[in-house]
């Protein structure tokens, strides 16, 4: 059909034959950032599926998870997840990270329904995939949605990871939507961050009260997204300000630790309030005691925590994870081509520096997301 000729002519253009090998930056190793190499000489991927669809990188963001990745971490449960049946090579280097891309799909399985070669794209890659920092990335149509027309790819590849783990830890742990949270109290531990920076900005676009904790100089970013009550955490005296205040309905821990302790009690208590976090030991668990007693280990810690404090409170304690959901990314599109929701990006770098945005990444103190501008 002549739908088919215009797709044909656009997949030839962006995607030319001769393409076997593509640029990346790979680490064949764990390690620090010196095992950061970059080449030319990685094997493009192909369309394998029926439902996939390639997709060509133009912008990638970091996510605390690629320090971690490097370093080793997830990587029994991760290598697991990519081959089930250990019936590939054993090996999972050369490895790709990078979790975000906003990009262009060159091709697609015959299957694939929603897009066409030469659809603008963006996607959370999850992270038993290989990743975004490269030339081209395969993903499942089910992980890629169209990306916000009023976004430059830059600024749309900071979005797709932190929005998939603020919707999943908010949505499904934190039973909140655009129906049920208005007016609800949610706090936000760690809110200067990527997850945070978007959550603020979700949660406002729900009708929701939003209280934050982070540096006090951060207080003008946050207020700028929609915060209602910030809490400087360095101030000493943050569990203290907090108590003072109305219970919350919902918190969304990005912090982990020792914020559990002061912050739990927080919470409305007898009145299905939930405390959600995203710093949770099940990977390292498993990286330390192997898949079956580290799951086995971190779900018993998990249940008789949640049992107690749901016993003592009558709280819901959960851990909230990242999942990868394109239709989620398609909600995200709206609010933002709407306006409700802004493209946090702290710092961008070219693809040669990606050393340098790693190392940006290892300094911490985030002020929403670090972007690596692919081609
Ligand atoms: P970022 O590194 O982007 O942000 C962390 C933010 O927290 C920084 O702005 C930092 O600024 C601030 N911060 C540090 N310590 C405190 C503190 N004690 N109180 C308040 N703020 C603090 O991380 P992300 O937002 O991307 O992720 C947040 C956490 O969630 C990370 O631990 C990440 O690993 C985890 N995560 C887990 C996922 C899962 O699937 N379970 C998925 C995604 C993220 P400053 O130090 O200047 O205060």
């Amino acid at each position: 059909t002549g739908a088919e000729g215009v797709h044909e002519e656009a997949h030839k253009q962006l995607f030319p034959e001769d393409a076997g090998s593509m640029s990346a930056w790979v680490i064949d190793q764990y390690g620090t950032n010196a095992v950061l190499r970059y080449t030319e000489d990685v094997p493009t991927p192909a369309v394998s599926r029926p439902t996939d669809v390639l997709l060509k990188v133009h912008a990638a963001s970091l996510n605390p998870l690629d320090l971690s990745m490097r370093g080793g971490y997830g990587a029994t449960l991760l290598k697991l997840r990519r081959d089930p049946l250990s019936l590939g090579s054993s090996s999972e280097f050369p490895l790709v990270l990078g979790r975000d891309v906003s990009g262009i799909v060159v091709d697609c399985g015959t299957e694939v329904t929603h897009f066409a070669p030469g659809d603008e794209v963006w996607a959370a890659v999850p992270p038993w995939k290989q990743g975004s920092l490269a030339e081209f990335v395969t993903l499942s149509e089910y992980e890629v949605s169209h990306k916000p027309q009023s976004l430059t790819h830059t600024e749309a590849a900071s979005i797709p990871y932190v929005a998939s783990t603020a919707l999943s830890a908010l949505g499904n742990a934190g039973g909140l939507c655009a129906e049920t949270a208005a007016n609800k109290r949610v706090l936000i531990t760690g809110a200067s961050g990527g997850v945070g920076t978007f959550s603020i900005q979700l949660l406002k676009a729900w009708g929701a009260h939003v209280t934050v904790t982070c540096s006090q100089n951060a207080e003008g970013l946050v207020r700028g997204l929609g915060a209602d009550e910030v809490v400087d955490y360095t101030a000493g005296d943050a569990p203290l300000t907090l108590e003072a205040m109305d219970r919350f309905d919902v918190i969304l821990d990005n912090v982990g630790g020792e914020t559990e302790l002061w912050a739990l009690p927080l919470l409305r208590p007898w009145s299905g309030s939930k405390y959600v976090t995203l710093v949770t030991p099940l990977l390292s668990h498993i990286d330390l005691m192997g898949l079956l007693s580290g799951g086995i280990q971190a779900g018993c810690a998990l249940h008789n925590k949640a049992i107690q404090i749901m016993l003592s409170s009558g709280v819901f304690y959960r851990w909230g994870f990242y999942a990868p959901d394109g239709p989620a990314l398609d909600l995200v599109r709206n609010l933002v081509d709407s306006g409700k929701i802004l493209p946090v990006v702290e710092a961008h770098f070219s693809f040669p520096q990606v050393p340098q945005a790693f190392v940006k990444l290892e300094q911490g103190h985030a002020r929403g997301k670090t972007v690596v501008r692919v081609t």
